[in-house]
């Protein structure tokens, strides 16, 4: 049932404080660009060209008035449902960028307040008859806020990421090794987070428990089976996403030993970042370089082995690769290669047949008690991706497969959200978590690593039998043992 649908009530309609009242939804389709930051030429590159909606290819201003303001979706939002307020709401954050493009809204700390507070979860999308791409337009107006992403840590992250990953991965160690020696902790108890200004690295702090000092793509590089040298055929190629390569190596090597059993051969693509991270925190272009490296590696690997399935295994990733196109909208010589890089991108919710596995051993099951499903954002909302890996769990687990009610309910994580917006994420994940509780899980399968750090550190707090596992780890623990014939695994884009 959809949130919509548990609550038959009418809110009024109203315009979001710090805004005129709400113009006619016809008005103003021809916005003069000198009142109009995001098309005005200083700023080419730092947008995107045009948006790719279900109703056709839009400009930013015409996506954000398709929002005709019904309000259908406002029981989806879950930080309009924690908080009442119209601007924390889908229609109040469109109706922002439609203020804020006129040149209409009075008090940007407003507008930034509702830009900033949104969860990119994808559910209001979701339930809008439209298909009024929020997110994407949420985004377009963060990156009109001075200064968004653009702060001398995220500039370093993300410039260090692209140009060299080695040294990412050095400090990143370096990191892991420091919060072995309780080191951070010290820092966060002696409050100097705050005193830098930066109180949210606390508590991500305490909420990294993975500190791994081998990659996963450094794991995966020394396996000579996963390398295209020699290879008359590639079934699929594994992305290393950034969660599952710097923190959950063990979802990493657990999706490519479930790929082997269930998909034949294949190889380790030897990736850059998805450029995800870069793309949400206000750095377009930097997300443009990092795509263009994926997709060349892509074609590289196409012109010898012809189609292959990319496959990841962090759903909000794979959300991001298929939506390449976007990145490219102005690049007629890109545009068309993202598009075919993006349509061979499948998340390994989706890969796995459910005819491929069979019922899982008693002891197997035994061992992960009552299994459950949380709809990872990027997963249902961003890829529609639902039936799938339910019904290779179904199999997998029988009746100890029980539904999660409201299982896309966001988390409350959404990448550093839970960091940046500590008090409305926590409200967020209470409803997940009671959830969870009612149907006295022990077991909690997510598709995306942002989900399981967010998760796992709620169940510690509040209902610590249960833990949330990624699809992967379960999948490989349940079908172990399990391997077919290489004949029986080819999965075809
Ligand atoms: S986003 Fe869609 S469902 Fe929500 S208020 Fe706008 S038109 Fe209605
Ligand atoms: S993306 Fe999520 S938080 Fe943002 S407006 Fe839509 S439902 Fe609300």
């Amino acid at each position: 049932m959809s949130h919509n649908e548990q609550s038959g009530e009418e809110k009024p309609v109203q315009a979001p404080a710090g805004t005129d009242a709400y113009p006619p939804a016809h008005a103003a389709h021809h916005i003069p660009s000198e009142i109009n930051e995001l098309y005005a030429p200083e700023n080419n590159g730092r947008h995107l060209a045009a948006l790719l909606t279900d109703l056709g290819e839009r400009n930013i201003y015409d996506a954000a008035a398709q929002c005709n303001r019904c309000g259908y979706c406002e029981t989806s939002c879950p930080t309009y449902m924690l908080t009442g307020r119209e601007t924390l709401s889908a229609r109040g954050r469109n109706q922002f960028m439609r203020l804020l493009l006129e040149g209409k809204a009075k008090n940007s700390a407003d507008a930034a307040e509702a830009l900033n507070t949104c969860l990119l979860c994808g559910a209001c999308s979701s339930a809008c008859y439209a298909k009024v791409p929020t997110p994407d337009i949420v985004l377009e107006g963060r990156r009109t806020l001075s200064g968004y992403g653009d702060n001398f840590f995220s500039r370093a992250a993300v410039k260090t990421l692209l140009d060299a990953p080695g040294l990412f991965g050095f400090w990143l160690k370096l990191a892991y090794l420091a919060k072995k020696t309780g080191l951070p902790r010290l820092a966060a108890r002696l409050g100097l987070y705050h005193l830098l200004g930066m109180p949210g690295l606390a508590d991500a702090e305490g909420a990294v428990d993975r500190t791994p000092l081998r990659f996963a793509a450094e794991l995966l590089r020394r396996d000579p089976s996963l390398r295209p040298q020699g290879k008359l055929a590639v079934n699929w190629a594994y992305f290393a996403a950034c969660g599952p390569n710097y923190m959950f190596t063990d979802v990493a090597l657990a999706t490519v030993r479930v790929l082997r059993r269930h998909a034949g051969e294949g190889i380790f693509i030897e990736n850059q970042c998805c450029g995800l991270m870069a793309h949400n925190y206000g750095r377009l272009e930097d997300a443009r370089e990092f795509a263009r490296r994926n997709i060349l590696r892509y074609e590289e690997l196409k012109a010898v082995f012809g189609d292959f399935p990319v496959v990841a295994d962090c759903s909000s990733c794979a959300a991001f690769m298929k939506s390449y196109e976007q990145l490219f909208t102005g690049d007629e010589d890109w545009r068309p290669r993202a598009a075919a890089f993006a349509a061979a991108v499948r998340d390994i919710l989706e890969l796995i047949p459910a005819e491929k596995i069979d019922h899982a051993p008693a002891d197997k099951l035994e061992a992960a008690g009552r299994i459950t499903y949380h709809d990872s954002c990027r997963a249902c909302h961003g890829q529609g991706i639902r039936p799938e890996p339910r019904a290779v769990l179904k199999k997998l687990a029988g009746r100890r497969y029980t539904e999660l009610p409201e299982s896309d309910w966001c988390c409350g994580g959404a990448g550093a959200f839970a960091f940046t917006q500590p008090e409305l994420s926590a409200g967020v994940l209470d409803r997940k978590l009671r959830n969870i509780a009612s149907v006295q899980a022990d077991t909690v399968v997510v598709g995306a690593t942002s989900c399981l750090i967010q998760i796992n550190a709620g169940l510690k707090a509040a209902y610590p039998s249960a833990r949330a596992v990624h699809y992967s780890v379960l999948l490989d623990q349940l079908t172990a043992g399990k391997e077919l014939p290489p004949d029986n695994a080819k999965i075809k884009l």
